[in-house]
């Protein structure tokens, strides 16, 4: 268990207002780590971190707004004085319009906050954990950043970006004791998948292919692989492009 444990870490957690990042942040303090909520949304950090009691701060950014990734990355320092784990998992979905549709802004929102916000807040925790020689950063693609199809073209576009990322980032600082691994959430029970915008018969039509109990995932399947991915357990994975989706993409 020694090699799970997160005693004495801190992690940070984009987008754990609600979901998967909820999930993860809870799960990171479960395992002894010192938690950074962030959110756009306050109401939801401050429940989130609420939660987890005396081990978790929530701080509201916005991962799409330079100014803000920097304030975020210094009250983390300040609160608990180093980050040893990032996972950028804060995202937004398209409307799922075929290209010739969506609106342009529409498709730079989404690559906004879904790919620069990855980018952004990476950028900004690198410096820190390159100072220690120490950090695992998890990223949250989707199945839609290894396949076309599954969503609509700019959350593909951007979660397509994000495995890129992810690959850069692992290769640019294995040598400095930094790695960098990306999960592939297939269908999940959270907000983004269950919102308006998104069509609840394609969800159900899902439902027959899923491998495992033919069942959507439940939020803390995708934290339990990002715990894996972001502890000493997973000291030699890096880069790697991980399915969490009972099989889907198997099939
Ligand atoms: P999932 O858990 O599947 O990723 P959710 O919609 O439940 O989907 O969670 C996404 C989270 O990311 C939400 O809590 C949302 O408020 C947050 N989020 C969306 N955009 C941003 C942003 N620009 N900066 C920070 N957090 C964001």
């Amino acid at each position: 268990m020694t090699h799970l444990s997160f005693d004495d870490r801190v992690a940070l957690v984009t987008g754990a207002g609600s979901g998967i990042g909820r999930a993860m942040a809870v799960a990171f303090a479960g395992a002894g780590a010192r938690v950074v909520v962030c959110d756009i949304d306050a109401e939801s950090a401050g429940r989130t971190a609420a939660g987890i009691g005396d081990a978790a701060v929530a701080v509201t950014a916005d991962v799409s707004d330079e100014a803000s990734v920097t304030a975020l990355v210094e009250t983390a320092i300040g609160a608990y004085g180093r980050l040893d784990v990032l996972c950028n998992n804060a995202g937004v979905l398209d409307s799922m319009a075929l290209p010739a549709d969506i609106p342009v802004a529409m498709w730079e929102r989404v690559l906004r906050v879904n790919l620069t916000g990855t980018f952004l807040v990476t950028h900004a925790v690198l410096p820190h954990m390159l100072s220690r020689g120490r950090g695992a950063i998890v990223n949250t693609a989707s199945e839609a950043g290894v396949r076309g199809g599954a969503a609509g073209a700019a959350y593909t576009a951007s979660k397509h970006g994000v495995v890129g990322l992810t690959r850069s980032v692992a290769w640019a600082y294995a040598r400095e004791g930094i790695r960098c691994n990306a999960i592939l959430p297939g269908p999940t029970m959270t907000g983004i998948a269950t919102n308006a915008t998104f069509d609840p018969a394609g969800i159900a039509r899902l439902g027959p292919v899923l491998a495992l109990g033919e069942r959507m995932a439940e939020p803390e399947r995708m934290a339990d692989a990002a715990l894996f991915l972001a502890s000493d357990a997973a000291s030699f994975v890096n880069g790697a492009i991980v399915p969490v989706d009972g099989g889907w993409s198997a099939a």
